[in-house]
């Protein structure tokens, strides 16, 4: 993973990261609540399943009373498969609610419901993976920065801005919730060098 400073076909201003989401090389020791695997029914939809294309429907207030166990389960399952962020769509659910962990330590595991990006101009490129593609690796661009307005579990509103893996994981899974994936943002190259993975 490095960071030098580089110029995009288009001119934008880039820098070149290695970031991997949301299959990634970050892994949590801490697995919360659902260390027995028995417990988790929940199982993570691999491309090209229908509901990875949906437009994922906005969460009310009132649904909040399942989501702790439902969000857990899903922490769990991206910590099992070394991800760094899981979408609700990626274990069938076509909500508007996404997870993330991208430096493995427990108190960075996050929930943001209803998520809203503000991408900044500057575009950097990174390798992605996909806990829904598995084996496929492509570049994708990105903002550099980007900030994230939504609500946690308890419908706090959440204000942040992020660089780096983290600001790349948001807009990886804000993608998903918006029925996009790294195969949708792949120049073609990239889709012929992992079309073995594609189906
Ligand atoms: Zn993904």
């Amino acid at each position: 993973m490095g960071h030098h400073d580089r110029r995009t076909p288009h001119g934008q201003r880039s820098r070149q990261t290695g970031g991997i989401c949301d299959s990634g090389e970050v892994y949590g020791n801490e697995l919360g609540a659902f260390r027995d695997r028995t417990t988790v029914t929940m199982k993570i939809v691999h491309y090209p399943a229908a509901v990875l294309r949906e437009r994922c429907e906005p969460l009310r207030q009132e649904s909040l009373d399942d989501l702790d166990g439902f969000t857990g389960e899903m922490l769990y399952l991206m910590k099992t498969h070394n991800g760094v962020g899981l979408a609700a769509s990626q274990v069938g659910h076509a909500i508007r609610l996404f997870v993330c962990n991208h430096t493995g330590k427990p108190h960075d595991n996050k929930c943001y419901i209803n998520p809203k990006l503000e991408p900044e101009e500057e575009l950097e490129s990174g390798i992605e993976g996909c806990l829904s593609m598995p084996g496929v690796q492509i570049p994708v661009m990105r903002a550099a920065i980007c900030s994230i307005s939504a609500f946690d579990l308890q419908w706090n509103p959440i204000h942040e801005k992020a660089g780096g893996l983290l600001a790349r994981v948001w807009q990886h899974e804000v993608d998903h919730l918006n029925g996009i994936t790294i195969a949708d943002r792949a120049v073609p190259t990239a889709l012929l060098v992992n079309r073995r993975h594609l189906g």
